[in-house]
């Protein structure tokens, strides 16, 4: 890893801690307005703050494959293995999640739309919306879109609340620069347009996501997502994490990647204008999410790497999420809950 990339990640860890307790004295108000703000049909489940008690899982996100075609320099859940799990233990897990207090579900990997051109996660999706229907889950995903067929959103789709594609750049060689294709004739841009087009045939709300990384920092978006009109354009500062993308263990490294605080708030700066825009920082970043691996074990990212819990196909919702390193006060302060599900954007008056 580039000294600077270390310099920088030493640095990101001491400001944590500081962090830490800005966030704590934050954590009240915050609360109070997202009980004025949170979308209506949630109920919301409060940590018992200063007890044992593990966080609900109200948002999971669950990586059931690793595996991708794509191969992004920065990439931080890489195809460190291929294994996924059997259809039905996956729906025993998602059951027991769902008993647990899941509200949302985003399927992310690797490349969801990989594994049997995407009927392993549509019958999940399925699942949780007709088997599941009584625990009123919302489902969304994260692709890079590549292998979406006009098929499977026919067949899934009417089950989808969000389906969010990733998008660095609008420029073919920014993209191929920074590994997101497969093989020569790629056409990500084109790709992406045609899944929007999708999105708004099926009701499906369609939203982007953009990792700033060195290649595209001084690059402008504004008038492709104008056109596009994702419900968000979810805006990330690429993270380096040991064991995934750097350091020891890594399939890649990232460092040449890698944008400082300034570089990312001078992106966000010249897309403040965008309305959709929503910007997530590494400390926003950090700890804010659940995320659940392929063997259903929540990835702890306290220590600056993905250390996993026991899996709760063994041990439990619960007992798994006390090793989950989930920060639920963090998770609520990066907008963790917002309008997700089909309903309340209907309600809302989407233009689909
Ligand atoms: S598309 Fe996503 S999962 Fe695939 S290599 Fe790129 S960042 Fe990683």
């Amino acid at each position: 890893m580039a000294c600077s990339a270390v310099v920088n990640l030493q640095l990101s860890k001491m400001m944590r801690t500081a962090w830490d307790a800005v966030r704590r004295a934050l954590a009240s108000v915050v609360e109070a307005l997202i009980g004025a703000v949170a979308a209506p049909s949630v109920t919301w489940n409060r940590m018992t703050a200063g007890t044992d008690e593990p966080a609900v899982p109200l948002s999971v996100n669950y990586h059931f494959t690793r595996q991708c075609n794509y191969s992004c320099g920065f990439c931080f859940h890489t195809a460190k293995t291929s294994f996924v799990l059997p259809l039905d233990v996956a729906k025993r897990g998602l059951t027991m999640l769902a008993e647990a207090g899941m509200k949302k579900l985003n399927f992310s990997g690797g490349e969801p739309f990989i594994r049997d051109g995407g009927r392993f996660m549509g019958e999940l999706i399925k699942y949780c919306k007709t088997e599941l229907s009584w625990a009123d889950i919302s489902i969304s995903i994260v692709s890079n879109g590549s292998l979406i067929q006009e098929k499977w959103m026919k067949q899934y789709g009417e089950h989808v609340d969000i389906l969010a594609v990733s998008c660095d750049s609008f420029n073919a060689d920014t993209n191929r620069t920074i590994g997101r294709r497969q093989g020569a004739r790629t056409d990500h841009v084109a790709k992406l347009y045609k899944v929007r087009e999708w999105c708004g045939q099926h009701k499906i709300a369609f939203k982007i996501n953009t990792v700033v990384n060195t290649y595209n920092v001084n690059e402008m978006f504004a008038e492709h997502i104008e056109r596009l009109r994702p419900v968000r354009w979810k805006v990330f500062q690429c993270l380096l994490l040991e064991g995934e993308n750097a350091g020891e263990g890594a399939l890649r490294d990232a460092a040449r990647f890698y944008v400082t605080d300034e570089q990312f708030d001078g992106f966000l700066r010249r897309h403040a204008g965008v309305r959709m825009l929503v910007p997530e920082n590494n400390d926003a970043m950090r700890d804010s999410y659940l995320i659940l691996d392929e063997y259903m074990r929540f990835l702890n990212c306290r220590n600056g790497k993905k250390e996993p819990s026991a899996s709760l196909l063994d041990v439990g919702v619960k007992d798994a999420l006390r090793g989950s390193g989930f920060d639920e006060q963090a998770f609520l302060e990066r907008g963790g809950v917002y309008m997700w599900s089909k309903q309340q954007l209907s309600n809302a008056e989407l233009e689909w």
